[in-house]
């Protein structure tokens, strides 16, 4: 019988640099397999459809959640955002090893599925560096920065609720910590 692939969640407040980390992180992992979302947003100028996100209407979305497409999926500051169920459960079953990158309200429903998958909580070095990478990405309005630093602020409430804590002070060290993690998850004695 194939061993089932480990699932890696890799969430945390916005602005922590998930995206920076996980992208960071492909190379360095190559046998992990990184699921593409699906967004309602709009692409950032560079973001490339089936690369960055799967880019859809709000109708296509919530047909998708109808369908029960998706595995977890969330509102985030005003956009829908979900991963596509099965890719994942493929995968899995064919023993790869996944990885996620999604806000603290899908890590939850995820959780309550695959209670056994290895949940990363990613944090800034400090709020006012979260402050400085929000602003940095030159793309928030005044309100959407009210709102992503507000709810980010609110989020770091959630670490209890995960495996790991990675502090993002530089993207090479963060990337080396998880890096770590989930070599010795897949080494564990408890899963082989
Ligand atoms: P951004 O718009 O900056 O790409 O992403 C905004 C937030 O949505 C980030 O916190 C990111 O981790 C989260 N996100 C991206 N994809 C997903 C997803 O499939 N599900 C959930 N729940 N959140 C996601």
């Amino acid at each position: 019988m194939v061993q089932k692939g480990l699932l890696i969640v890799l969430s945390g407040p916005s602005g922590a640099g998930k995206g920076t980390v996980s992208k960071a992180l492909m190379p360095v992992l190559p046998t992990l397999w990184f699921s593409v979302s699906c967004t309602t947003r709009p692409p950032r100028p560079g973001e490339v459809e089936g690369v960055n996100y799967y880019f859809k209407t709000k109708e296509q979305f919530l047909d998708m959640i109808e369908n029960n497409e998706l595995l977890e999926w969330a509102e985030v500051y005003t956009n829908y955002y979900g991963t596509p169920r099965k890719p994942i459960e493929e995968r899995l079953a064919k023993g790869q090893n996944v990885l996620l990158e999604i806000d603290i309200q899908g890590a939850k429903q995820v959780k309550r599925q695959f209670p056994d998958g290895v949940f990363i909580f990613l944090i800034p070095p400090s709020l006012e560096e979260l402050k400085k990478r929000i602003l940095g990405r030159g793309t928030e309005t005044e309100e959407s920065f009210s709102l992503r630093f507000g709810a980010a602020a609110d989020e770091m409430k959630h670490i209890s609720e995960y495996d790991y804590v990675v502090v993002n002070d530089k993207v090479e060290y963060a990337v080396d910590r998880i890096r770590s993690i989930i070599q010795a998850e897949l080494c564990s004695v408890a899963r082989n």
